[in-house]
């Protein structure tokens, strides 16, 4: 690099390297993906469930970046015992691909991965097929060996061998206008000359308080992704579509259009809680985010999981490993005494002048056609969700 692209770099507002340094790439396009489909006509088929297709577009995308592909052995079992990768970066989640009776291939055969409707997705090099003990990484990875809990009901309903390797894609499906892969969600923050960036994970709606701790972030930082997670979820979740509709209407009322970025991120949930919000934090690391939003129970699911238990398993890795900065917030609510929007940490009143609702009563006020209150809920947002619910079951 010459010094006059040095300085043309440095003049160029960027937030911060992916993880591992560097933007993973597995999409190919034009006669590359010609190839690919010619060769996929002749290899053995694999075809892959919801789940499994958004991590292999994760992949391919490099929101999973630095990882190339399905896990192998070792780095599943550093990541299982663990949470680090082999080269000893920090990594939560196992990312693997899971085949059963009658779909299991050879080893160092190349296989061809179709979505459930016969598509053709991409090409798997199929380095390593090998068991795996499925209770350790429920225990490990969720923190419980029960199956009633949605993530590890996945893992046990799953194939009994995982395959291993790097993973050649075609583009991705279409995920609507908003979907902004990394290298796109860093071009549009380079384009807005933003240096800090503050991801906000969600599956609900934007509420009040919502809203309060994103502005609190917006104060320290130089814009908001507002990253919606559109894929799998559970069936009691908020459509997709209709919590884009919540989205555009809050943005479009009550946020400066150029400090906020929409964008959906096409993963699926998996209810593990802690490991899943470091997991959440890398993932916005690689859009470009330079701090994510922890809230209370990130990513949890019944009571499995602590308030803070998530908050707190930050505190278990280097900052600079991570790189990406936590911010933890605390339960936030409209209080009337302070005539605004606060928390336990910056109100001193009690229950009494607090407007606190319960996610179940505010799905029953919506599918009863009654607005929750404006100090809950902006209107706008209220009366998308009372169109969208009103009757429903
Ligand atoms: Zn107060």
């Amino acid at each position: 690099m010459t010094a006059e692209m040095v300085m043309a770099d440095a003049s160029v507002a960027q937030t911060i390297a992916p993880h591992g340094g560097r933007l993973i790439n597995r999409l190919v396009h034009g006669e590359e993906a010609d190839e690919l489909r010619r060769r996929a006509a002749d290899l053995p088929s694999l075809h892959l469930n919801a789940r499994q297709l958004s991590d292999l577009e994760l992949i391919a995308s490099g929101a999973l970046s630095p990882l190339e592909g399905f896990m192998k052995r070792a780095d599943y079992d550093s990541v299982v015992e663990e949470m680090h990768l082999v080269g000893g970066l920090p990594w939560t989640i196992p990312i693997t691909l899971a085949a059963g009776d009658g779909d299991i291939p050879e080893e160092n055969t190349d296989i061809a991965l179709y979505d459930a409707h016969g598509t053709l997705r991409g090409i798997m090099a199929v380095q390593e097929v090998y068991p795996y003990d499925k209770r350790r990484e429920a225990r490990e990875v969720y923190r419980t060996e029960e199956a009633a809990h949605p993530g590890v009901s996945a893992v046990y309903a799953q194939g009994d061998m995982l395959l291993g390797g790097p993973v050649t894609v075609l583009p991705a499906a279409d995920h609507g206008p908003y979907h902004l892969p990394p290298a796109a969600a860093r071009a549009a923050f380079a384009a807005r000359g933003w240096r800090t960036v503050v991801g906000f994970q969600t599956r609900n709606p934007v509420h009040r308080a919502h809203e309060y701790i994103q502005k609190c972030a917006l104060e320290i930082v130089d814009g908001l992704l507002l990253h919606p997670l559109m894929g799998e979820t559970k069936s009691d979740d908020i459509p997709a579509d209709v919590r884009l509709r919540c989205y555009e209407v809050l943005l479009a009322n009550y946020y400066p259009q150029d400090r906020v970025i929409l964008g959906v991120l096409p993963a699926a949930m998996r209810y593990a809680g802690p490991r899943e919000a470091i997991f959440h934090a890398l993932m916005r690391k690689n859009h470009g985010c330079t701090h994510f939003i922890i809230g209370r129970d990130h990513a949890g699911v019944g009571t499995y999981y602590g308030t803070y238990e998530a908050q707190k398993l930050f505190d278990q890795f280097a900052p600079d490993a991570l790189g990406i900065t936590p911010l933890r917030f605390e339960n936030s609510f409209y209080c009337r005494r302070c005539a605004g929007m606060a928390s336990d940490k910056t109100c001193p009143h009690g229950p009494e002048d607090r407007v606190a609702l319960s996610g179940t009563a505010v799905r029953a006020m919506l599918r009863a056609g009654e607005l929750p209150p404006p100090e809950f809920s902006r209107p706008e947002v209220a009366r998308v969700l009372v169109e969208a619910l009103h009757g429903a079951d």
